[in-house]
């Protein structure tokens, strides 16, 4: 037995359990005078510290002091692109230097730089590059992540990708949510039917380890008729239906997301108000992601009108070569704040209750007794802090399944 004391904390602030919705995404509780106690990576109790003391010296608890510090849950990051090959900073340096897209494409960059890195990358480096990206999100309170494939096109390297993502999630702390997205773009060269039926004979073996299959319904990507028919093969191998929808252009994807039964929709960029009803009658979990917002200069998902409006919102870093480059939710948060109407109780419910929902993971993104012990301890006494001081990393500790990590 492992036990684990997280004494006198300035706060202990949580969502309530459960997904959440308009008022409920602000209701916090926020509760000072009291420690929380961990056994075997679950929360035993939340009381004030007098009445765990005695159990904790019997079962030879760890303390960690949290005096004049807010503890949080541990961030769950519902949509990320963590495991690819290469590095794009010459693109970067091009495109901020006032270089078109075209002619960056034309020098070989773009989606197509990052799979032919991806392709040549052995299993190994494709490991070892993805560990150190997770100890960086780690080190910002991350705890849970979804990652996914699609940086292969091919058979051998999307499930290449899904066995680093299994690897990975064996021998790191962070908990990792495979997500096959063969559909990701069209390869170079490729007739866009044969790549479907390609992608569709991948879903097999993918679904050993993907528990999410996600497409880009996009114009110029897959069209809404076109991610219908591979989820729902992928279905029938008992993968979840998830899409990348509404980033640029709005073709029918919140539709097609709503006959599917998608878990999620992510994006949203461009979603007018027809399609913000559609999804408020449902349980598919809005994912917004402002780091792309921020990194491309396009618009920000319209955050307020997705919560007033009664749909599930979500917050996720959406960390990827071409279009956010930043594993910090911590920054997420601070433009939900800053550039999408939500309120910082809002964003923290949106990056640790709503994410569990949005990835369907029960007990966690909570702090409360029976719920994983994943929690982040704050450097400030003031949770809000950590949308408002913006810029910094506000993890000064951070607690995995009650272990400190
Ligand atoms: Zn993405």
């Amino acid at each position: 037995m492992t036990a684990l004391l997280v004494k006198n904390p300035a706060q202990i602030v949580t969502p309530r359990p459960g997904s959440l919705r308009g008022p409920e995404l602000a209701d916090l509780s926020v509760r000072s005078g009291r420690s929380i106690y961990v056994i075997d990576g679950v929360i035993q109790d939340i009381a004030p510290f007098e009445d765990l003391q005695n159990r904790a010296e019997s079962d030879n608890a760890i303390v960690i002091d949290a005096t004049g510090k807010a503890v949080v849950p541990g961030f769950i990051d519902a949509h990320s692109h963590v495991v690819f090959g290469g590095n794009r900073a010459d693109e970067f340096a091009l495109r901020t230097a006032g270089a078109s897209y075209e002619e960056i494409a034309t020098k070989g960059g773009g989606i197509a730089n990052t799979v032919r890195a991806t392709r040549e990358a052995s299993k190994a480096e494709l490991k070892s590059i993805a560990m150190d990206r997770l100890n960086r999100a780690l080190r910002q309170g991350t705890t849970t992540m979804e990652v996914k494939s699609g940086y292969g096109l091919d058979t051998a390297t999307e499930l290449k990708m899904l066995e680093v993502v299994a690897e990975l999630n064996d021998e790191h702390p962070i908990d990792l949510i495979p997500t096959f997205l063969g559909a990701h773009s069209v390869p170079k060269g490729m007739d866009k039917a044969d790549y479907i039926t390609e992608v569709k004979a991948m879903i097999p073996q993918a679904a050993e380890i993907a528990k999410f299959c996600d497409v880009f319904c996009e114009q110029g990507y897959f069209t809404p008729a076109e991610s219908l028919d591979i989820v729902g093969h992928a279905r029938e191998h008992g993968m979840l239906p998830r899409l990348h929808a509404n980033q640029f252009h709005s073709i029918g994807c919140i539709e097609a997301a709503v006959e599917m039964g998608a878990t999620s929709v992510d994006h949203l960029e461009v979603l007018d108000a027809k399609e913000i009803a559609l999804l408020a009658a449902t349980d598919i979990g809005c994912v917004m992601l402002p780091g792309v917002s921020l990194f491309l200069d396009i618009p920000f998902a319209p955050g307020r009108e997705i919560i007033d409006q009664g749909c599930l919102p979500v917050l996720a870093s959406d960390f990827n070569p071409g279009s956010n480059m930043s594993l910090s939710l911590q920054m997420v948060m601070s433009l939900a704040c800053m550039r999408m109407g939500m309120s910082v109780n809002e964003s923290l419910a949106c990056v640790t209750q709503n994410a569990a929902h949005a990835l369907r993971l029960e007990k966690v993104g909570c702090l409360e007794p029976d719920w994983q012990a994943d929690m982040i301890i704050l450097d400030s006494p003031d949770y809000r802090d950590v949308a408002y001081f913006y810029g910094e990393n506000h993890a000064y500790a951070v607690i995995k399944k009650g272990q400190l990590v």
